[in-house]
């Protein structure tokens, strides 16, 4: 066995897979299955499939070419592209979200030359500030232009909440798209749009209080599923159904020392160029584990899962903790478990240096 080890609880993804489809189909919600929180990770994202969303979705076109080639599946890019990645969006994507004119000119143009048809979602800010038209009338004249493009689809429109700009989804922002999708619908399309698509997990909480506008009818999940935590620990939504036991990772004691909280001599700058502060806690048992920033981004993203484990810093390569409070005696070579955040999941599911086992029956 080699340390740290990332583990998949599969049971539990899977769990989480089934109750939010569970919960979006009773609104008529598909779900687009977001897995770049995992690097694309194969065995995860065919777990959506075997559930019966088969939607893929990923900001990574190198991602996105492995799920075309891998898996039967239809691909949904969601950082609009690179004027440089038309080419291959056209070769592995399906669904591509669009937010310029003069991308989708040349992206029409080169599929016009492959004699192809490709499917886009027009984003709309809604006020994060990211991705996204912001001015209505030149939303409509685009939605226009792409309804009238020789080899591009008008699938849709959509928006992007929290991620920049910590925007809530709410039933009037929202409204606010599917009022969008019903002028352009009357005046451009004369027919329904098939993707209005309103947003991420941070929409879920609409979802289940059944407060979602009634035309929204696609959802891009990845969080709310493979973590389920942050609308548990940060939104004050737990969702019983939902397990939070789906990633952890596993790492190595290789020091114990009973040594001061308050580190010796003039405090000056960390690994990183922070000038840290420290409270002075007098003498504590501390184990340093070989897992560090490198692997996990930051320290504060890691959930010990002995509770009475205080995670106390991290630099590169070491992470350390204060036992003192710990039933357990630990030892050098002891493993301890972690669950994890956003960042500590994104950052371990791409590293060479962890390896990845998939627990299947528990
Ligand atoms: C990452 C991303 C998502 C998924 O976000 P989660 O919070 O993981 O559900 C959805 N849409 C876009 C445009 C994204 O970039």
């Amino acid at each position: 066995m080699s340390y740290p080890q990332l583990i998949f609880n599969l049971k539990n993804i899977k769990n989480n897979i089934s109750e939010v489809k569970k919960m979006c189909d009773e609104k008529n919600i598909k779900i687009a299955g977001v897995t770049k929180g995992v690097f694309g990770d194969l065995k995860i994202s065919k777990l959506f499939l075997d559930e019966g969303i088969n939607q893929l979705a990923s900001s990574r076109l190198n991602q996105l070419k492995k799920f075309k080639n891998k898996l039967n599946a239809q691909t949904l890019q969601l950082r609009i592209p690179m004027l440089s990645e038309l080419d291959d969006i056209l070769k592995y994507v399906d669904i591509s979200l669009q937010s310029e004119l003069e991308v989708l000119k040349a992206l029409n143009k080169k599929a016009s030359k492959k004699d192809l048809i490709h499917k886009v979602v027009l984003m709309v800010d809604l006020g994060d500030l990211r991705e996204g038209f912001f001015n209505e009338k030149n939303l409509i004249d685009v939605a226009r232009w792409v309804f009238k493009s020789s080899n591009l689809k008008l699938a849709g429109i959509g928006t992007n909440l929290g991620c920049y700009g910590a925007i809530k989804p709410t039933y009037e922002n929202l409204k606010k798209l599917s009022d969008l999708a019903t002028k352009i619908e009357k005046n451009i399309t004369k027919k329904p749009l098939e993707i209005i698509s309103g947003g991420a997990t941070t929409s879920l909480p609409l979802v289940i209080d059944g407060n979602i506008p009634e035309k929204i009818n696609h959802l891009r999940v990845g969080e709310g599923i493979l973590l389920a935590r942050d609308l548990c620990d940060f939104w004050g939504y737990p969702t019983k159904k939902l397990s939070k036991d789906t990633l952890s990772i596993k790492a190595e004691i290789i020091e114990i020392k009973e040594k001061p909280s308050h580190p010796v001599g003039e405090i000056f700058i960390d690994a990183f160029g922070n000038q840290p502060s420290y409270e002075d806690k007098g003498i504590r048992k501390r184990a340093l584990l070989g897992l560090g920033k490198q692997d996990i981004g930051h320290h504060d993203k890691l959930i010990p899962k002995d509770k009475e484990i205080d995670i106390v810093g991290s630099s590169s390569d070491h992470l350390i903790i204060d036992v003192t409070k710990c039933k357990k005696d630990y030892k050098i070579g002891d493993i301890l478990d972690f669950n994890l955040y956003y960042q500590a999941m994104l950052y371990s599911s791409m590293n060479p240096n962890i390896k990845k086992i998939y627990k299947i029956n528990q």
